[in-house]
């Protein structure tokens, strides 16, 4: 039997370099958000290049604020796609607004400039956009849109940390970019999320929100409420995770890359399969690697019988009764969910494993 590649894994840091810095925050007596958040929110923005970072306790709650400081009121429309993970819909849904379904690139699954201009109305009030994989979307032509409605771009880049686009790390041109830590992202605190702002006055705001509405530089018994508040900030045992995380995610989220490259020029040519095709300003950082076929289940057979393990991962969100309301037609995404599958590209595929994946698939289904 071939040895079992996973399509997802963990990664944490060695033992000896987290668990003492865990032990010490765990019984500093300051275990809620403090000085550990902030200075981790300092060096993931000097991880990701972008100058203003808000930590959150999940990359759904960065997106809820992320809509709320877009301004995005109950009752408003947001443009979104129904090729990505639940929270990115559901965090519309948490702001009040009607999810409105932009259609995908068959080629990879992201949304097109062009459905997205299709869609627009006056009632729109902010564009979801998801770099699906890891594959940046078309940000020039989304973001000309957006600014020519006058509406904020938020980019869920949960998938598509160390991406870049134009020449720029992923988040660099929208008003709004949210990162997800969970377990299986690229970098995980266990749980967490990350907003970017292109406004650092967004950033006052966007404290307030992530905590009850208050600010926590002012004395509590003087502040003033002025906003409905949650409970959504990072503490500082996450926030030591991802500390340490630091010191060793950057040749992690570098494999996933080199691998996705490899698969690049591995893949080439195979009958019946096609890899996806993006834009050329765009540099994947490959969460996972998506490949298409037209016989997908025969292909997917074949890579659970030589121990490679691959998945849709995803149900297109539109088929869900909670967003019946949004139904439309979208045969971009008709056609790359019926084709593509995901297979292993991350920090855990060696050389002998990307080999034997890409050996699997040239020797046919
Ligand atoms: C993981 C993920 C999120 C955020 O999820 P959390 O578990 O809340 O951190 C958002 N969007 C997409 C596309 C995701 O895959």
């Amino acid at each position: 039997m071939a040895r079992q590649i996973p399509l997802f894994k963990v990664f944490l840091p060695p033992e000896d370099a987290l668990i003492p810095r865990l032990r010490d925050v765990l019984y500093s007596g300051q275990v809620s958000e403090g000085q550990p958040v902030y200075d981790f929110e300092k060096r993931f923005s000097n991880f990701v290049g972008l100058p203003n970072v808000l930590s959150f306790y999940s990359g759904t709650a960065a997106l809820h604020t992320a809509l709320l400081l877009a301004g995005v009121t109950p009752g408003d429309d947001v443009l979104s796609t129904a090729m990505t993970a639940e929270p990115t819909n559901m965090a519309i849904r948490h702001a009040g607004a009607n999810v409105v379904w932009a259609d995908v690139d068959p080629r990879n699954g992201n949304l097109t400039a062009t459905s997205i201009s299709e869609h627009m109305t006056p009632r729109v009030r902010a564009i979801m956009v998801v770099h699906y994989g890891g594959i940046p979307a078309p940000m020039a032509d989304i973001q000309s849109i957006a600014e020519a409605w006058g509406v904020p771009v938020i980019e869920d880049a949960a998938h598509a940390l160390g991406a870049r686009y134009g020449n720029a790390p992923i988040g660099s041109n929208s008003d709004y970019t949210i990162f997800s830590l969970q377990a299986i992202k690229h970098m995980t605190t266990i749980d967490g999320g990350m907003l970017a702002c292109k406004n650092p006055e967004h950033l006052f705001v966007g404290r307030k929100l992530r905590w009850f509405g208050i600010d926590r530089a002012a004395p509590r018994t003087e502040v003033d409420v002025d906003v409905v508040g949650y409970k959504y900030h990072m503490n500082n045992v996450n926030a030591t995770i991802g500390l340490v995380q630091l010191d060793f995610i950057g040749p992690v989220v570098q494999r996933h890359i080199e691998n996705g490259k490899f698969f690049d020029v591995a893949l080439q040519s195979i009958p019946g399969i096609e890899l996806c095709q993006w834009d050329p300003k765009a540099e994947p950082s490959y969460w996972f690697y998506t490949v298409l076929a037209d016989d997908r289940d025969g292909l997917s057979r074949r890579l659970t019988e030589f121990g490679v393990a691959n998945s849709t991962a995803h149900k297109r969100n539109d088929t869900h009764s909670v967003f019946a309301g949004s139904r439309r037609e979208l045969p971009g995404l008709d056609r790359f969910y019926s084709r593509m599958l995901h297979i292993p590209c991350g920090w855990w595929v060696g050389d002998i494993d990307r080999e034997q994946i890409a050996n699997v698939i040239r020797h046919g289904w």
